[in-house]
């Protein structure tokens, strides 16, 4: 649902076009904006058929923009009358179709009274849609951030700016609940899936800027996490399973007679997908055997394909959720901490371990590194700006050629028991940030930096709260906290939504 000049243009909506001259009208299907401002309607043109009784909707959709349509064409349609047409040829309408011209939208709600009847039957919620990034996280009560392992989730809007999103006043802390045997950030899924599910349905909240009451649907764009946590929420077995990738079938062998070719390791492999992810779900002990898995000979079951964890099966419940999707590759855990990491561990402690004067030139290069900083988030911008599909393309060579290269270390290195970098998971996932880029932007989008020092304020918060506790054991009950507000109605107060984390428990109140 879009407003336009005061009109608000519905899913299955027949519209008129500004030019009223022709006799052409538009079913609309869907809404989408392009750099941010431009709001365009994607669906079919509609033609009166000859004899002026039938009515033709063209088979392939069209993308017009918001602001050359005047209105809602009111005239009652008798589906009984309309039929497909392409060019040259008219056959019975197409069941998609059918049903976008006489189901409603399932956002669209009629405005209610006190008693709960609708006003008007003309009269709708306008709809607000708010998609939600998730983060979590480790974080700790205590000053040596050693002990008194917390888990934290925080969310932020997906459509701010990117500078809206980065500030640390529009990062929402949701909950952080203590790390012990048993339970861990994991356990508050099921409670903030289930106020999710509400929100991805659509609540009634009221709306400052709208001054009415609007109806807000917020669906699960992604989880923001470092890869074991990322894998934990997909409930899979980490990281030196055969399967260790959440968003393919790769085999992953660590030592060197495994070792394939290293088209093996810069190629795709078969996509998991959340039907799979269901599937492996739908039994207890994992064993149900997953369709179009990777053939070895053997059915492969679920268990075999490294699902491991139940703790998040929950997430399947959210229609706008797909773990193997909505888990991007982080750049910050995988290329710093994760390659970069492995090659300067591996430099220092083994290659120039007998080697003092490289050591030094190493070491001064590093004295160098201040120089570089803001680096790449400049070149990322230029970068974008030229052509982004040149920069994917420039993305998937550089991730080839990083990983032609260690695959060529991985065969000539005489180090004994070289752990193969071709096999590193976080190596692997690099494989698949193209896709990413394309789905949900530039990888400055899901980069956990700005969460991560959203981090230190909880950090902060969490110890300020253990030092107004006397018992070295404090009570864990005080330490979770609300975010939504909601409220029904205008008049009624607000409630809180998310509930309180009491010890291991978490009550909704
Ligand atoms: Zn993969």
């Amino acid at each position: 649902m879009f407003t336009h000049n005061g009109v608000d243009f519905w899913s299955g909506d027949i519209v008129n076009f500004m030019n009223g001259s022709t006799s052409a009208r538009f079913l609309v299907e869907s809404f989408h904006t392009m750099d941010n401002s431009a709001v365009f309607v994607q669906g079919y043109m509609v033609y009166i058929l000859e004899g002026g009784q039938f009515i033709g909707i063209e088979v392939e959709s069209t993308s017009i923009k918001l602001e050359t349509l005047l209105g809602v064409d009111s005239t009652p349609v008798d589906v009984a009358l309309c039929y497909s047409v392409s060019p040259g040829k008219v056959f019975h309408l197409i069941p998609r179709y059918k049903s976008l011209l006489e189901e409603p939208h399932f956002l669209k709600w009629h405005v209610l009274d006190e008693t709960g009847k609708p006003i008007d039957p003309k009269l709708f919620y306008k709809v607000r849609i708010l998609p939600i990034i998730l983060f979590t996280n480790d974080t700790s009560g205590n000053r040596s951030k050693q002990y008194n392992p917390y888990e934290s989730w925080s969310m932020k809007f997906a459509a701010l700016s990117y500078e809206e999103r980065s500030s640390i006043e529009n990062i929402h802390f949701l909950s952080a609940i203590p790390k012990k045997k048993g339970a861990s950030g994991m356990s508050l899924l099921p409670k903030i899936v289930e106020d999710f599910k509400r929100l991805e349905n659509g609540l009634v909240m009221f709306s400052a800027k709208d001054n009415e009451n609007v109806l807000v649907a917020s669906p699960l764009l992604w989880i923001e996490a470092d890869t074991p946590c990322h894998s934990e929420l997909c409930g899979l077995r980490v990281p030196t399973s055969l399967y260790p990738c959440r968003k393919c079938y790769v085999r992953l062998q660590r030592f060197m007679p495994n070792l394939q070719s290293s088209s093996y390791y810069t190629g795709r492999h078969t996509a998991r997908t959340k039907a799979h992810y269901l599937a492996a779900a739908s039994t207890s002990g994992r064993g149900s055997t997953i369709p179009d898995a990777p053939l070895t000979g053997n059915a492969l079951t679920a268990s075999d394909l490294c699902f491991a964890n139940r703790a998040t099966d929950a997430l399947l419940e959210l229609q706008s959720f797909d773990p193997s999707t909505d888990t991007p590759v982080e750049v910050l855990h995988n290329i710093l901490l994760g390659v970069a990491k492995y090659l300067v561990n591996y430099l220092v402690k083994i290659v120039l371990k007998k080697n003092p004067n490289q050591m030094a030139r190493l070491s001064k290069a590093l004295k160098d590194y201040e120089n570089s900083q803001g680096m790449s988030r400049k070149f990322t911008r230029e970068a974008v700006r030229y052509d982004y599909n040149m920069y994917i393309n420039e993305v998937e060579k550089a991730v080839t050629s990083l990983i032609q290269e260690l695959h060529h270390y991985d065969i000539t290195c005489e180090v004994e028991g070289h752990n193969l970098y071709s096999s590193k998971p976080k190596v692997h996932l690099l494989t698949h940030l193209p896709n990413n880029l394309r789905r949900f932007g530039t990888a400055l989008y899901y980069e956990t930096e700005k969460d991560e020092q959203f981090n230190k304020h909880i950090h902060e918060h969490l110890m300020h709260t253990n030092r107004l506790n006397t018992s070295r054991d404090q009570k864990h009950s005080d330490n979770t906290f609300v975010v939504f507000m909601l409220k029904e109605s205008r008049d009624q107060h607000a409630h809180p939504f998310i509930g309180k984390v009491s010890s291991l428990g978490v009550e909704h109140y």
